[in-house]
């Protein structure tokens, strides 16, 4: 298990170190290598002289590259898989799941590396050729959260190395492990020095600065809270940098009452509980139409309770830890608090006896003033509030600063359709519980973005566009 910053094609190992926990048992797994300001200074050299390299590299010697990589992953999933449920709790399937969807990443962005269009045109006047090329951004800071700790690292890598753009990745402090296990592919198939360089730091906030000020570094793509997004954005804002940022969620599961409520509870299931609640994508808030109310939530609930809850990988575990205590005790915090305003537990609401960061599948009826359908739950938790009439359902549904995703349970597909178009977020899943796919845009509206990932767009986060006009 590797545990050192990787700079300039090496790794290095440093003083000062913190542990890794297992959060389904609290054990310690590792302890990793912090850098320093010196440190991330020689990441910002190499990543530089990485630049040089990679952006004169042919695309198809770039796509070549991810496709080892993506091979190589493939091959090695179980392995990584086992790491990543390890030091973040999720249970092995989702684990398992994630490398594959991961390796994905690379494997579409390989075959984008090749298709960079440009264009070529005479002026409206016929003064001047307009000719219009993409080049790399730059030297690209990647800033990764604990909760998708493969697919967020390759979302990132692969459209920046298929655009020419070397990295610096900063993963969560929480889950460092798998990030370094996807770099190590990297160095194994030999990818030249500099492209890719990972710092650990602890605290994030200093050492993101130090990168963030220097002129080197040209673009940011950070995915986390809504919150640090913000913080990002400021900082970014000093030196008019480019940024992709994937935050925050709040994403309304609407079935309506000609849904095939069956169905509607399969997809909740995946929703809800897919990587333990804790995705951005996760269905924070269900809305159902009365007269399915009684159905859905009886069927639902049954459901919940027929989860496994226990360590990540043991076997036929459904649902693993959170990534830590802290994380853990938002989410209970956040059930004791709509308890006291009038929420109704179904089933769970209860936190386990220690030891691990667990919390049980939990069903709770609200109103929808309840302050838990504002805040991103990010645990095993399902708030279900009822409504009338499809408008209804819209307006709840829309009732947040956040856009990411919205899920829309109907029958008639006229009636469905209009829904799906009336939501104010980025993505909107029909009578499916998930529909991210590595050649589809990820992203959200208001508070939950700017910019794509994956899909055609993924790649133009890591590209300027420059326009070149002719005397003639
Ligand atoms: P999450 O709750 O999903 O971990 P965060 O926004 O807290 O979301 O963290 C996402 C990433 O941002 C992590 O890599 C974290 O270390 C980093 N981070 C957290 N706070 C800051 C900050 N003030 N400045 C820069 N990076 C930060």
């Amino acid at each position: 298990m590797i545990s050192d910053l990787y700079i300039n094609g090496e790794w290095i190992s440093t003083k000062s170190k913190i542990p890794i926990y297992d959060p389904s048992d609290d054990s310690v797994i590792s302890h990793i290598s912090l850098a320093g300001e010196a440190e991330i200074n020689l990441a910002l050299d190499a990543a530089e002289r990485g630049f040089s390299i990679i952006s004169k590299m042919a695309p198809r010697v770039r796509a070549e590259y991810l496709r080892k990589a993506f091979e190589m992953m493939i091959d090695e999933a179980d392995k990584i898989a086992t790491l990543l449920s390890k030091e973040n709790g999720k249970v092995f399937a989702d684990a398992k799941g994630e490398v594959l969807y991961a390796a994905e990443f690379l494997r579409w962005f390989s075959e984008e590396a090749v298709r960079i269009t440009g264009d070529f045109r005479t002026s409206p006047s016929g003064d001047k050729r307009i000719i219009v090329t993409q080049q790399p951004v730059g030297v690209s800071l990647l800033i990764t959260p604990w909760n998708f700790p493969a697919a967020m690292i390759t979302r990132k890598v692969g459209p920046a190395l298929a655009a020419g753009c070397s990295v610096i990745i900063k993963p969560a402090s929480e889950t460092p492990l798998t990030a370094l296990a996807i770099v190590d592919i990297f160095h194994r198939i030999g990818l030249p020095a500099g492209i890719i360089n990972l710092v650990m730091v602890q605290p994030a906030a200093p050492a993101v600065s130090q990168i963030m000020s220097d002129s080197r570094v040209k673009n940011l793509s950070f995915t986390g809270s809504t919150e640090v997004g913000k913080i990002l954005l400021k900082q970014a804002a000093d030196r008019v940098m480019r940024t992709s940022m994937e935050l925050g969620g709040n994403a309304p599961f609407i079935v309506l009452d000609d849904a095939d409520v069956d169905a509607a509870v399969s997809g909740a299931m995946i929703a809800k509980l897919r990587n333990g609640g804790s995705a951005c994508t996760a269905a924070n808030r269900i809305y159902v139409a009365k007269n399915v109310s009684k159905e859905f939530t009886t069927k639902f609930t049954k459901a919940m309770e027929a989860v496994l809850m226990a360590p990540g990988m043991e076997p036929g575990a459904q649902l693993g830890s959170s990534v830590s205590k802290s994380e853990r005790d938002k989410i209970s915090d956040l059930v004791d608090r709509a308890i006291e305003v009038g929420g109704k537990i179904l089933t769970g609401g209860v936190k386990p006896a220690e030891p691990g960061a667990f919390y049980p599948p939990t069903v709770i009826e609200v109103k929808s003033d309840n302050p838990i359908l504002s805040k991103e739950i990010f645990g095993p938790v399902a708030p279900i509030v009822t409504f009338s009439t499809d408008d209804e359902a819209i307006t709840l549904a829309n009732d947040t600063d956040y856009g990411l995703i919205s899920y829309v349970y109907g029958g008639e597909l006229r009636r469905t359709l209009r829904v799906a178009e009336a939501m104010e977020s980025g993505m909107v899943a029909i009578n499916r519980g998930v529909i991210s796919d590595p050649a589809a845009p990820f992203g959200g509206y208001k508070e939950s973005g700017i910019g794509r990932e994956g899909g055609f767009a993924g790649i133009t986060e890591f590209l300027e566009t420059k326009y070149i006009g002719t005397d003639f």
